[in-house]
């Protein structure tokens, strides 16, 4: 079966064609400025070169339907027609305490999704307008949502409740809900495949550091605890987001500098992390560069960021009672060599060795520990569109 995956956002759209007999991937595109000056689409089929072209697209239904002739472009495409897309899956980013796993779309699914609107206003809308477009346009094909929240509905009330009156849960479902999950599922299931081990019978703690970056402990293939939290601004330091913080901050600064709610929101969501601290950059290839340099602001950011990845460690590491394997993964936890030294320096006593140079490597599948480490580390390069391809096939075939 061939499975189109689709991650839609609000001007954007990214898709991947996967054939679920050898889960190779066959095509993978892009859709950027959707209703605006200057839409454009790329696609590129694997072994080609990459083809842009500029059409106008004035709104997510023109997109998809731009992707799906994209995909059956008799040159590029990679089917001959949408009767050989078996299914379609589409990440959502909220599935509120409804969905512990995917699920095939119908009304009813719809109708929840739309709840959960106000759970995330930037994100659901967006993804609810590509799927509407899809069965549109694909009205006998299955549809599949994978939801962001779903990994993390294992967690025990203890670990998802925040110490404020249980009303404001019962009543508005403010807990912690986690996001990431598909990413942690994959790097869960293939850190398991790794060790050489059942992944009903390990403890991991799996780091998704990214621009987002958030961190699970994963304790026979469940989650127990997560960083991120009734959004994704709590837990780690990120790319532009503060994570955690003191609460009372937020009223200080507003009564402080006059703020609007909106700019508070923005100041901690869009301002801060790495790039706040440090005034230079978000990314951490910039912050490293800056640091060679001698820029102290930048060593800062790079230092508390780390800092804040190895606080969370101990913490799952404790909640866990210890763990087989340290994964990570995303942009900085891929790519970032220094980075992973720094997390990882000084940990012997807890079992936790890094060899550095074994952790000279870059973007595949590597054992990065010492041989005498009784934590493995591992890097996983994530594949959240190939998680979203199984889970379709397993609920579509
Ligand atoms: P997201 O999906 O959250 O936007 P990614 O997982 O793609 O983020 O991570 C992007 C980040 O990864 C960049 O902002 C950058 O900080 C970091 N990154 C990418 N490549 C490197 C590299 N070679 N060295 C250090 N950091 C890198």
């Amino acid at each position: 079966m061939k499975i189109l995956v689709i991650n839609c956002g609000s001007s954007s759209l990214k898709y991947q064609v996967l054939d679920m007999t050898d889960e190779s991937l066959l095509c993978k595109g892009l859709v950027e400025r959707i209703g605006m000056e200057g839409s454009v689409i790329n696609h590129t089929k694997t072994g080609e070169d990459k083809i842009v072209k500029e059409v106008p697209m004035k709104d997510h239904k023109d997109a998809i339907a731009q992707v799906l002739a994209a995909i059956q472009d008799p040159e590029h495409g990679v089917v001959k027609d949408m009767s050989e897309i078996g299914a379609v899956g589409h990440r959502v980013v909220h599935g509120g305490e409804n969905y512990a796993d995917s699920v095939l779309i119908d009304d009813d699914v719809i109708k929840v999704m739309e709840q959960c609107v106000e759970l995330a206003p930037l994100h659901n809308p967006p993804n609810l307008l590509g799927i509407a477009a899809c069965r549109e346009l694909m009205p006998t094909t299955p549809m599949v949502a994978v939801f962001d929240t779903a990994f993390h509905q294992t967690m025990p009330p203890e670990a998802y409740l925040y110490a404020i009156p249980y009303e404001y849960y019962e009543k508005y479902r403010v807990r912690r809900y986690g996001f990431h999950g598909t990413s942690h599922k994959y790097v869960s299931e293939r850190a398991a495949a790794m060790l050489g081990k059942d992944l009903s019978e390990i403890k991991i703690i799996t780091c998704h550091l990214g621009n987002g970056a958030s961190i699970a402990a994963v304790k026979n293939g469940k989650v127990i605890d997560t960083s991120m939290g009734f959004t994704p601004l709590e837990g780690l330091v990120m790319g532009t987001r503060s994570g955690d913080i003191d609460p009372a901050i937020v009223t200080y600064m507003r009564e402080k500098d006059n703020l609007s709610l909106g700019r508070a929101n923005e100041i901690l969501n869009k301002k801060s992390g790495v790039l706040g601290v440090s005034g230079i950059s978000s990314d951490f290839r910039d912050l490293e560069a800056a640091y060679k340099e001698g820029n102290q602001r930048a060593e800062l950011a790079l230092k508390m960021f780390a800092h804040k990845v190895r606080f969370y460690i101990g913490a799952y590491f404790a909640e866990l009672n210890g763990a087989d394997a340290i994964v990570f993964t995303a942009g900085v936890g891929e790519n970032d060599a220094f980075m992973r030294n720094l997390i990882c320096a000084d940990l012997d006593n807890l079992g936790i060795k890094i060899d550095p140079v074994k952790n000279d490597v870059r973007g595949k599948e590597a054992v990065i520990s010492a041989d005498d480490s009784a934590v493995k580390l591992l890097l996983i390069p994530t594949n959240e569109e190939l998680m979203i391809a199984r889970d379709t096939f397993r609920l579509a075939k």
